[in-house]
């Protein structure tokens, strides 16, 4: 289905010439999604091909294109980092919205802690900014580069910090939200005129609306600003960082401390974690090595630790007993950070984690 040229026109009127393209080149990169085969037919790597891709420059732009789409009978489906195939049309006859024109930080209140940010702000560039401030904001687990208001408003949006900053739907205030039928919402304090800090009222909430559980993935609009709820960081602005991949090494500040904590069994892992949500100890959890596979785990630890080796050399470090039997005793184990807002904090918070084990 291509688009009548009426609507083309429309759609081009709205962003310009540059920002519009139904190029079946550029119609099948976007189309083009990794893991694409586990929902497509004949597990094909595409999924429908839009019609059309935009790149709205403003939320008056994204307003004027909903209302053209309605119009002219299209769906629109919203893009910002593309991490993910639910990003990509699900059916045919959908005008592709690419965020990344929209990638502003609007505003950093350091005295409220939150950041003001448009769709395609990367977690790292939003981080970076607003670790020269003393603060840091929740990092989606698929990485970096990642946009923010996306694993706020729109998706999924938990990470290592998250023991601490919270998941980015928890972190979620105010937000603007162009919806469906082409109206602007803004939702929380914003709505009311009084700024961005509150996610909820004046008035009932639309939080769960806007993101539930997980997110409508596009399915109900498209959502153009968010605040973010913002956390404390007492760690520097960089990390003084030696060496090359994957033997990286960094002086931990005297505020941190890092554990890989091994329990002999599930419940064991399980009853420690409730009591370090319970106790409020901690700044990063993270089960790393199950992503390099349970077998290889200690064996890129030790890798890492040597800056001599390269990844050639893995092989030789499966095979040391020391490291197949710290492969048994990590089978059950995560890691954690303790960050110290002082000195006798990271002293209390090391006796409460002592007592956890
Ligand atoms: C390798 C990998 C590891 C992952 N690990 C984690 C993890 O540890 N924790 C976690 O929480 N998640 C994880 N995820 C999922 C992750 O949460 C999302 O992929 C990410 O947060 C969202 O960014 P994205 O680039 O995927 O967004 P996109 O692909 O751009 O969008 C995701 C969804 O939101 C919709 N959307 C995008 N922008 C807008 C907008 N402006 N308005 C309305 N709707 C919009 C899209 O239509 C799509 O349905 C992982 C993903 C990958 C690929």
């Amino acid at each position: 289905m291509a688009l009548s040229r009426d609507a083309y026109r429309a759609l081009e009127d709205i962003v310009g010439p540059r920002y519009i393209s139904e190029d079946p080149a550029v119609m099948d990169s976007y189309a083009y999604q990794w893991l694409a085969e586990t929902v497509r037919p004949n597990q094909s790597k595409f999924m429908p091909r839009p019609e059309a891709a935009l790149l709205p420059g403003s939320t008056k732009e994204v307003q004027a294109i909903v209302r053209t789409c309605n119009k002219y009978k299209l769906k629109v489906k919203a893009y910002s980092t593309g991490w993910y195939f639910y990003g990509a049309p699900l059916t045919e006859g959908v005008v592709q919205l690419d965020m990344r024109r929209m990638d502003h930080i609007l505003e950093i209140d350091e005295k409220n802690m939150f950041a003001v940010i448009e769709p395609y702000v990367i977690a790292g560039v939003l981080q970076a900014e607003v670790m020269k401030r003393g603060l840091n904001c929740t990092v989606t687990g698929a990485g970096a580069s990642c946009s923010t208001l996306v694993g706020a408003v729109c998706y999924h949006g938990s990470g290592g910090t998250s023991i601490y900053t919270g998941e980015l739907r928890e972190n979620l205030l105010g937000a603007e939200w162009v919806m469906p039928n082409g109206e602007i919402l803004r939702t929380g304090s914003i709505g009311s005129g009084c700024g961005w800090f509150c996610a909820e009222g004046p008035g009932p909430s639309m939080r769960g609306i806007v993101r539930g559980a997980l997110g409508a993935r596009g399915g109900l609009g498209v959502y153009t600003k968010c605040a973010v709820k913002l956390s404390p960081w007492p760690g520097p602005v960089e990390f003084p960082v030696e060496g090359t991949t994957p033997a990286y090494r960094s002086p931990l500040p005297g505020n941190f401390r890092a554990y890989t904590l091994a329990f002999k069994d599930w419940d064991g892992l399980f009853e420690a974690c409730y009591r370090l949500y319970d106790n409020e100890i901690g700044y990063y959890a993270h089960r790393q090595w199950t992503m390099l596979g349970e077998d290889l785990g200690p064996a890129f630890w030790m890798l890492y630790q040597d800056p001599a080796k390269s990844l050639d050399d893995i092989e030789e470090f499966v095979q040391k007993q020391e490291v197949k039997e710290l492969t048994e005793e990590m089978r059950r184990s995560f890691q954690l950070v303790l960050v110290g807002m002082s000195q006798r904090d990271i002293e209390y918070q090391e006796k409460v984690l002592e007592r956890i084990l």
